[in-house]
């Protein structure tokens, strides 16, 4: 199955994500954190990238697109997978098109208030790639992650002036997704502001895979 996780900043499509794709054993596909590795990394893409993702805007669609063509023609995507974070404009599901067939977009919805209180307590782990929040999913030791030992930090975008053009740049170039995959007929809406378990749960009826 080759699923969209779309939603607002902060609804929660990485955690769920994480969660969904050892059900379903399929890839995560995040373009954010393929753009994250590649800032740690300091890569060509990472430093050309790195002040756009800091500031909230988008990466400019030809290379994002490329971006996901290539990632979509690796091996482990032969038996569906989850795109987390891309298609993000219209343009990019327009071109997304051309090289996937999509089954479900799932659209979590989240109000806005619950919003800024998740991504103003997100917390990441760079190495591992974990992500905690401070009141909703602590880690087992404050400040630290439970798999490495590494130190948490807050992504730059989740810092108050970020979130804001973020949440501007979702309503602006994003939300118009919604009517154009519901005029596809791909669209699902989860609530996504149960326990993650029961978010999980919801999703899965959805796209009608029994979990037991
Ligand atoms: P997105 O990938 O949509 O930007 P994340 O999955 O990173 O969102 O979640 C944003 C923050 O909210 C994280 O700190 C995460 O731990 C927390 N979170 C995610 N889902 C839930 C949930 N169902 N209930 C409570 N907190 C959640
Ligand atoms: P995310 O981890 O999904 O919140 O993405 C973090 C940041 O990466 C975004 O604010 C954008 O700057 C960039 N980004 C991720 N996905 C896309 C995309 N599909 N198009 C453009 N920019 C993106």
């Amino acid at each position: 199955m080759n699923i969209i996780f779309l939603g607002p900043p902060g609804a929660g499509k990485g955690t769920i994500a994480a969660l969904a794709k050892e059900v379903l054993s399929i890839p995560h596909i995040s373009t954010g954190d393929i753009f994250r590795a590649a800032i740690k990394n300091e890569t060509p893409l990472g430093k050309q990238v790195k002040s756009i993702l800091a500031s909230g805007e988008l990466v400019p669609d030809a290379l994002t697109i490329d971006l996901v063509n290539e990632r979509l023609k690796e091996d482990d995507t032969s038996g569906g997978y989850i795109l987390d974070g891309f298609p993000r404009t219209i343009p990019q599901a327009e071109a997304l098109e051309t090289f996937a067939d999509i089954d479900f977009v799932i659209n979590f919805t989240v109000e806005r208030d619950m919003i800024i209180r998740r991504l103003s307590g997100r917390r990441i782990a760079k190495e591992s790639g974990k992500v905690y929040h401070i009141i909703y999913n602590p880690p087992r030791v404050e400040g630290i992650c439970d798999i490495t030992g590494e130190s948490l930090i807050q992504r730059e975008d989740d810092k108050e002036e970020a979130v804001v053009n973020r949440l501007e740049v979702y309503e602006r170039q994003t939300e118009p997704l919604i009517e154009y995959y519901t005029e596809k007929g791909l669209i699902r809406n989860v609530d996504g502001s149960d326990t993650p378990e029961k978010v999980l749960a919801s999703f899965l009826a959805v796209i009608g895979v029994d979990k037991s």
